[in-house]
């Protein structure tokens, strides 16, 4: 309790506390001390928890009712010229009782709320681990979200407290077991209270475990990880851009790595950690790179490969996939995981061109002949697809845009939607929508991917000069 409170409580007439239907209040236990026979004392008793209800409002009914009736309870004592120190365990607005009135009852009475020690310091204190350390992102969950939703945040988060424990428990344990964090993961149950008890969270019984009690993911950088039996190599790519189209899997790998691997342009959109080694590279040396990060897995690294995008579009994910083929490599355990490919972004941004079948294609020649390209622009026009083109240009590959147009000519309308997307989700950000026919090579770069309609694909100016959308039906009309 701090100071404030005491005195808080010693100059109140009335001492208020929610307590459930047994009557005993946590609350009023911690402050029992400072409380007096001449306090007059108001049990806020709730008049259900989970239990079924007969309300006609059902839980929710009676919930609402119930603090009503309390709010008006404390209401009459403050019109009598009363002060009123309602206890709360914890802080008073950190997941707690006290916000019900206070919502009912600070805008029509002069209100302090006292800060207090939470749950979540006390826990980190008696576990004696730093819970979060310079850039480190703090994650406060409770434990009655859904298993897929906490596995996701648990997994993107650097640390964490799950709160609201009990019944919860197998829901919040396997989600620590799927997103990889059980073995980091601690259990205190009535944090610096009678019967304290502090565990690792994988060792303890789910039928042992109270509400007042949480789990916590404390600091990456202030607590030593769990040793890995093995290293191993996790493929990952970082979505076109910046970290809104992260997965929070890719986040939790890239965190989780002892050392990042991958074209300069894509590792500098990892943010720096503390410990974590980068090995930065061009961007032509993909079999190298691939056998690097390997080596450094059978070293006992856990190793991420970093692409930009879907690390399987264009990217590393065959190639390390290729070089774990070879028998030195074996035993080593290769993940790819999914991430947003540039082709999904620009279309979003455009409309939904991709909303019907699509094939992509790569127009850089560098790692297969021009013919073959050419071939398959022919096959992909002549089948009706949309086409979603990556690398269509660089300030080397010039010309691949203007035959790639000429060959298309052959198959589709001259007024063929094209939408020219460049750098998506970055700082130089641009969407244009030109005629198959006035696509100009000058306008392509690296940065760019090219979206080609099929003959069913419309675009539309909504509002008045609103920006053009372009999207492809999903019903296909009969011959
Ligand atoms: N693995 C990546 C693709 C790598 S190939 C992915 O899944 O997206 C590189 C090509 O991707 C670029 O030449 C460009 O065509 C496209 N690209 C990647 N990011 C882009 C972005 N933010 N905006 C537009 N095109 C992008």
């Amino acid at each position: 309790m701090t100071v404030r409170a005491v005195q808080v409580i010693a100059e109140a007439d009335v001492i208020a506390y929610h307590s459930a239907r047994h009557g005993r209040s946590i609350a009023r236990s911690i402050a029992a001390e400072h409380l007096r026979p001449d306090h007059i004392e108001e049990a806020l008793v709730y008049p259900v928890t989970t239990e079924t209800t007969d309300h006609p409002g059902g839980y929710r009914g009676a919930i609402d009712e119930f603090y009503e009736q309390a709010a008006a309870r404390l209401a009459a004592h403050l019109d009598a010229g009363r002060t009123v120190a309602v206890l709360a365990e914890g802080d008073p607005l950190f997941y707690g009782s006290y916000m019900h009135m206070h919502k009912r009852l600070a805008d029509r009475y002069p209100t302090e709320v006292i800060p207090g020690v939470t749950s979540v310091s006390a826990a980190a204190a008696r576990l004696g681990t730093p819970l979060a350390e310079a850039e480190e992102v703090l994650t406060i969950l409770p434990g009655t979200l859904p298993e897929e939703e906490l596995t996701a945040r648990l997994a993107g988060t650097d640390a964490a407290v799950v709160m609201k424990l009990g019944r919860t428990f197998p829901t919040v344990r396997r989600a620590f077991e799927r997103s990889g964090r059980l073995p980091e993961a601690h259990f205190v149950e009535r944090a610096t209270m009678a019967g304290e008890r502090t565990a690792a969270l994988a060792d303890v019984d789910a039928d042992s475990v109270p509400y007042f009690s949480l789990a916590v993911l404390p600091s990456r950088i202030g607590n030593p990880q769990p040793p890995v039996e093995s290293g191993g190599v996790v493929v990952v790519g970082t979505g076109p851009a910046g970290p809104l189209w992260l997965t929070p899997e890719t986040r939790g790998a890239l965190a989780a790595a002892t050392d990042l691997v991958g074209y300069t342009t894509y590792l500098d959109r990892v943010p720096v950690r503390p410990g974590q080694r980068r090995h930065g590279s061009d961007n032509k040396v993909e079999a190298e790179r691939a056998e690097f990060a390997l080596d450094l897995a059978l070293r006992g690294h856990r190793v991420a490969v970093v692409s930009g995008g879907d690390p399987g579009v264009f990217a590393m994910a065959t190639a390390v996939l290729e070089a774990a083929s070879q028998a030195e490599y074996a035993d080593v355990p290769v993940r790819v995981l999914p991430g947003v490919t540039a082709a999904n972004a620009a279309a979003a941004r455009a409309g939904a061109p991709l909303g019907h079948d699509y094939a992509a294609l790569s127009l850089s020649d560098r790692l297969k002949p021009w013919e073959v390209i050419a071939e398959r622009l022919h096959a992909a026009a002549s089948a009706d697809l949309v086409l979603a083109l990556y690398n269509p240009g660089s300030r080397s590959r010039t010309w691949q845009v203007g035959k790639a147009r000429e060959l298309l000519l052959e198959h589709r309308a001259p007024d063929t939607p094209v939408v020219l997307a460049r750098d998506i989700g970055g700082p130089e950000e641009s969407v244009r929508v030109v005629r198959l026919a006035d696509l100009d090579p000058a306008a392509v770069d690296m940065r760019t991917l090219l979206i080609v309609g099929s003959s069913q694909t419309r675009t539309v100016r909504r509002g008045d000069g609103g920006e053009e959308v372009v999207w492809t039906p999903r019903r296909y009309p009969e011959e």
